[in-house]
């Protein structure tokens, strides 16, 4: 069990998957942004939140993995409708993949709501869903001034761009795909898009760049500047961090990688025991995410993530240190 006690509460998806890879299928298998960013996160701070809905048809053995990982699923709200269902194909390059089906179900007409002992959390995550959803989690929130961190998805920016810029205004820390972070800042130049996010709202902004790591571009608020955050002249108030992904040889599943980058990161933030946070904590909490999402590609599902150890992580968070660190 992780020493931290600093609550994190984390809204999402809870989904059941189909997913095709170029060598292997996993039917039914457990998935949604709010379960893998859950796992991840349980190996840094206790509790962990969890709030979503799910369907009559939810496997129990699915919730008991929750449990059995300190992961509460009070904040799960339980329909006699089915689980969200999503499936996707990886092609030969596993970066990319294509959607096949998604069965909206019981998130067809969820609100979220928080229990009241969970709305306090000083850490908040907000995972893959409708920013309508994401919304209606920001104004439920009681903490004076949670640090929230969202995600979000290509579907959104095109169907719901303006509820998407709201929550923009909201949130601390977004992370967002290259290819997503390209078509909202309509530019093809990643660095580009990267100032364009912060200036549409949030103080850091992280790009994830699959199996080539993530970029993180933070308002640089420190006077004077620290002096390992760079700023680039043509960036002026930006500090910039290049994280590498924890290199794989083999890649079973991708799937609930960025979730789990995300869930670590809003983890290892939870586990410092601070209010604020500064570049160097937030570039650290990157470097976990990226170390937690290689576990995550390791096996469909949560099928190794959710069976690792914090020794696991320090260790391979060792091995990426060493691999990109020179004097
Ligand atoms: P990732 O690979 O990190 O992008 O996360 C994949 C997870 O997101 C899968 O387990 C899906 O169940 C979930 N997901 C896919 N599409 C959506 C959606 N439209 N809303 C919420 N969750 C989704």
């Amino acid at each position: 069990m992780p020493t931290s006690t600093t609550p994190v509460l984390i809204g999402g998806s809870i989904a059941i998957d189909n997913i095709k890879t170029p060598t292997a299928e996993g039917k039914n298998l457990l998935g949604g942004s709010a379960s893998f960013t859950g796992f991840a996160a349980s190996y840094f701070t206790s509790p962990v939140h969890l709030v979503g809905i799910i369907g009559k048809d939810f496997p129990q053995e699915h919730l008991d993995l929750f449990e059995k990982k300190g992961i509460s699923t009070d904040g799960l709200e339980r329909s006699e409708g089915d689980t969200f269902s999503w499936s996707g194909s990886y092609h030969e390059n596993m970066n990319d993949r294509d959607t096949l089906a998604v069965a909206i179900n019981v998130l067809e007409d969820w609100t979220p709501k928080i229990p009241a002992e969970m709305a306090s959390a000083p850490i908040v995550v907000l995972a893959n869903m409708h920013p309508l959803n994401q919304l209606q989690m920001i104004s439920q929130l009681t903490a004076e001034k949670p640090f929230i961190a969202a995600d979000t998805m290509d579907l959104w920016i095109t169907i719901a761009n303006d509820d998407l810029h709201k929550v923009l205004q909201k949130i601390d820390l977004l992370v967002i795909n290259e290819s997503e972070a390209r078509d909202f800042c309509k530019t093809s130049n990643l660095i580009k898009a990267g100032q364009r996010l912060l200036g549409k709202g949030p103080a850091n902004v992280v790009i994830k760049l699959g199996e080539f790591g993530a970029i993180l571009f933070s308002k640089d608020v420190s006077s004077p500047p620290h002096p390992l955050a760079p700023s680039l002249p043509q960036l002026p108030g930006v500090s910039l961090f290049r994280c590498a992904a924890f290199p794989l040889t083999e890649v079973a599943d991708p799937t609930g990688a960025g979730d789990s980058f995300l869930g670590a990161l809003a983890g290892h933030l939870a586990s410092t025991g601070k209010s604020e946070f500064s570049f160097d904590d937030i570039r650290q909490a990157i470097a976990y995410g990226s170390v937690v999402a290689s576990f995550t590609c390791e096996a469909f599902s949560a099928n190794r993530l959710a069976h690792i150890s914090r020794q696991d992580i320090d260790s391979r968070l060792t091995l990426l240190k060493n691999l990109t660190h020179w004097p």
